[in-house]
């Protein structure tokens, strides 16, 4: 590290961001070593947050050189997201499959209108206002719909994972992950008016398996989706908030204040729970350590979270968006093109392609009709 970089380390405002410009390539973990003191602006910015006594000057610099990855960035990735980089903590990969669309705008609350015009994928959006929010946070966005096959590649090398995900079978794998792995991950889900969360410490607490697995009824979160019976912005913001105050807890040194229940709150009818979840003694994953999700013997979905649309990711294969638009231009409508995305129309459906070959196919939600598309279109 130079004498320069370390100065402003010390002195100036962004000092984290200011070593990474020094060492741009240089992995985290090197750079938080180094950056072990607070400076004076960050004891200005956190001073709210230092005073209170379960933080703390020295939960706030463990929040500093912590980690954790948001899996799926909608309604509760986003206020999550928003809470954490506000929180200090140093670094935060964000994961998701999806683009902005005006409907997400009422709850999904790091996006505006430019971003559903502009159908930038959610993972660069949340990336460019949470660098907006707090420069001295390393934010890692990454356009992709975790599967067995990338999982231990996104997840890992992480202090925690968070739900931000809009289905079970993405639950279920990362909850294989964190189990195998031992990293802490807190589930979280709303739906309506009603939502509930639970933290997932590993050989510790029950896991999403002991809870959901073996019981023949579904809870309706699992049920139903947010494009079939809605859901209120406010009841994000209360299962956010406590997702996040769970997070600051484990990741600020104080697993201790950890409530260990399953929380869930009905902000309309104002009934809430808390109950204790005890470990499943024949559970498949904390127990057995069958991963069959991590294994990816258990296939992902194709349908995505009740919406009108198909994602087809069969196949990981590298596409030249640029090359492939111009081709288009003769035969589909509106085809449109940017650094993360290509769009076209062939009516009744849109076909939103990505880079590694995956495809989101609006306006059918029969799997057939979709593949066939992206065949006719993209090539087996
Ligand atoms: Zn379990």
């Amino acid at each position: 590290m130079n004498s320069n970089c370390w100065a402003q380390c010390i002195t100036l405002k962004s000092g984290l961001a200011a070593c990474r410009g020094a060492f741009p390539r240089v992995a985290s973990p090197f750079i938080t070593r180094y950056y072990l003191w607070m400076n004076f602006v960050q004891r200005e910015k956190y001073s709210r947050q230092i005073l209170f006594p379960g933080i703390g000057e020295e939960g706030q610099e463990k929040l500093l050189n912590s980690s954790a990855v948001i899996v799926g960035c909608g309604a509760l990735g986003s206020m999550v997201a928003s809470l954490l980089v506000r929180a200090g903590v140093g670094r935060l990969r964000i994961i998701d499959r999806d683009f902005v669309e005006p409907s997400n705008l009422q709850r999904q609350s790091l996006f505006d209108e430019s971003d559903a015009r502009e159908g930038l994928p959610k993972a660069i959006a949340a990336a460019r206002r949470l660098r907006d929010i707090n420069s001295d946070i390393l934010v890692e966005p990454h356009i992709a719909d975790l599967a067995s096959g990338n999982a231990p590649e996104l997840l890992d090398g992480f202090n925690l994972i968070l739900d931000g995900a809009d289905n079970f079978e993405t639950r279920l794998l990362v909850n294989d992950f964190s189990v195998s792995a031992g990293v802490p991950w807190i589930y979280a889900a709303v739906l309506g008016s009603y939502g509930l969360t639970m933290t997932i410490l590993p050989a510790q607490t029950a896991c999403l398996a002991c809870l959901r697995e073996g019981y023949e009824a579904a809870s309706p979160v699992e049920e139903a989706t947010c494009d079939t019976i809605g859901v209120l912005n406010a009841a994000v913001g209360v299962i956010a908030s406590l997702e996040a105050a769970e997070a600051l807890k484990i990741l600020s040194g104080h697993p201790e204040a950890l409530h260990h229940r399953l929380l869930s709150f009905d902000i309309w009818t104002g009934r809430s729970q808390f109950l204790r979840i005890p470990r499943r003694p024949d559970c498949r994953a904390c127990v057995h350590h069958q991963f069959r999700w991590l294994e990816g013997r258990d296939q992902p979905h194709v349908t995505m979270c009740g919406r009108n649309s198909v994602q087809i990711h069969e196949r990981r294969r590298q596409l030249d968006l640029v090359v492939l638009a111009d081709r288009l231009r003769g035969v589909a409508q509106d085809v449109r093109q940017n650094s993360f995305l290509l769009r076209f129309r062939v009516p009744p459906c849109e076909l939103t392609v990505f880079p590694d070959g995956r495809a989101i196919i609006t306006g059918t939600q029969d799997p057939a009709l979709a593949r066939s598309l992206y065949a006719r279109f993209l090539g087996a």
